[in-house]
């Protein structure tokens, strides 16, 4: 691994020609982009209360301003309305880089979904096919923008300034994945042109364009490949699963298990995860490094937990699967426990009540709980 430049060491005030763990040091001023979101703002709760300055970017595409209501008014907080396709001009010492929409219905669409019956709306359901396309290219040009002049401007930006940069990459790089579990070296089985594409290979570029920089710019460069996470903040209606079900088994609906439900995903807690993003963020390595929980699930158990959880008596009900759908997804984490010294703490039975408490009172308003 490249030692980190001379400038990065001053910035940090470090001695002897080593980082410190940074978890406790204060005073950097850090940039989050996509800080008003589900993980953003929850990382950038961590770094406030450590005394880091901390700049939100964030165009609230899938972000919300109540995310981060909390810091308005402390003076080490800022939050600034910004398309990080567009370039920005900030002196910062560390750059968080998360904008970018991360529920698949946010990038994928499926035409199947939508197949024109012989009824009686027919013009109509026409009509709406239009619609989505359209809405299907604006969306993935925008995922795909984001990803690539969106990552190559933070670069920049931490290529002018002498900051370090995090990429929050994801699992995704694996595409449908031929070896199980997922071990960093595995370059993947993504299919360039289907629907997940703008997500997957616009990750993996800006993979690339990360590593391109630190090796041509000398930019100190972190890679985070993240595994499923969930927790409080999420977006109720987003379209992932572990959403979709609290937000459902809520509601008395049924909860909709695509295809046969045994395809797996590995779920982690967001505290996890934001706990893994500071270390690879302060230690010495570039990665990649897939930051996830092992606890593989196949969607029929997370249904039958999220039961357990909320409602014995929810449904089950079964829709067609969407396209190229990952069969089974499980991140080996040895790389992370070695060289980082991370590994999750919550499980699934334990983080799923948490995300229920915050579900319910935005569900419900405030009439059910306590704050959380
Ligand atoms: P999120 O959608 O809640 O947050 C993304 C944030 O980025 C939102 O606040 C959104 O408004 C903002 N944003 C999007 N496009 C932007 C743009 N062009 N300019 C400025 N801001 C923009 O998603 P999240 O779950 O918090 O994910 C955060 C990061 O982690 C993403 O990069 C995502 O790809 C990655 N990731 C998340 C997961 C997961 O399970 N949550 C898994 C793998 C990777
Ligand atoms: N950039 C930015 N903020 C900065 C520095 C650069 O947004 O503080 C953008 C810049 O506009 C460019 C991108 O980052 O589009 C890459 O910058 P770099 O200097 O690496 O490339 P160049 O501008 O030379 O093509
Ligand atoms: N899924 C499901 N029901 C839902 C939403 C998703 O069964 O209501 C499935 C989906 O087909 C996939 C898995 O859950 O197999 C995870 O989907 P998600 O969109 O949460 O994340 P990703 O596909 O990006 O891993």
């Amino acid at each position: 691994q490249r030692k980190p430049s001379l400038e990065y060491l001053n910035r940090m005030g470090a001695t002897g020609g080593k980082i410190p763990l940074g978890l406790k040091r204060k005073g950097l001023r850090v940039v989050v982009t996509g800080g008003a979101g589900f993980v953003g703002s929850h990382l950038v709760d961590r770094l406030m209360a450590r005394g880091d300055t901390v700049i939100v970017v964030d165009n609230f595409f899938t972000g919300r301003k109540e995310n981060v209501m909390h810091h308005f008014g402390n003076p080490n907080f800022e939050l600034i309305r910004h398309d990080v396709v567009e370039p920005i001009l900030l002196e910062v010492d560390q750059i968080y880089h998360l904008a970018c929409p991360a529920s698949p219905v946010h990038y994928k669409f499926n035409p199947v979904k939508t197949i024109i019956s012989f009824s009686y709306f027919f013009y109509f359901k026409i009509l709406l096919l239009f619609l989505e396309m359209e809405c299907l290219c604006s969306l993935t040009q925008c995922v795909y923008k984001t990803n690539v002049v969106g990552t190559l401007n933070m670069l920049g930006l931490a290529k002018r300034v002498g900051a370090r940069f995090l990429l929050t990459s994801t699992s995704e790089v694996y595409g449908d994945p031929l070896q199980h579990p997922q071990v960093e070296t595995y370059w993947g089985n993504v299919n360039p042109i289907g629907v997940r594409s703008c997500y997957d290979e616009g990750k993996r570029t800006a993979e690339t364009l990360a590593m391109d920089y630190h090796r041509g710019a000398n930019v100190e460069v972190r890679i985070a490949r993240i595994f499923n996470t969930y927790g409080p903040r999420m977006c109720i209606d987003d379209g992932r699963v572990v959403s979709n079900f609290v937000a459902q088994a809520l509601r008395k609906e049924p909860l909709t298990v695509y295809g046969d439900g045994k395809q797996t995903r590995s779920f982690q807690f967001v505290s996890d995860l934001v706990e893994g993003l500071m270390r690879l963020m302060e230690g010495e390595h570039v990665g990649p490094f897939n930051l996830g929980n092992p606890g593989e699930f196949t969607m029929l158990e997370l249904a039958k937990v999220v039961q357990e959880t909320i409602d014995p008596n929810a449904n089950i009900e079964f829709r067609p699967n969407t396209e190229d759908d990952p069969h089974k997804r499980k991140p080996d984490i040895t790389k992370a426990k070695e060289l980082l010294g991370w590994e999750p703490k919550v499980s699934l039975r334990q983080g799923l009540p948490l995300m229920v408490k915050d579900f319910r009172q935005r569900v419900f308003g405030d009439q059910k709980e306590g704050s959380s």
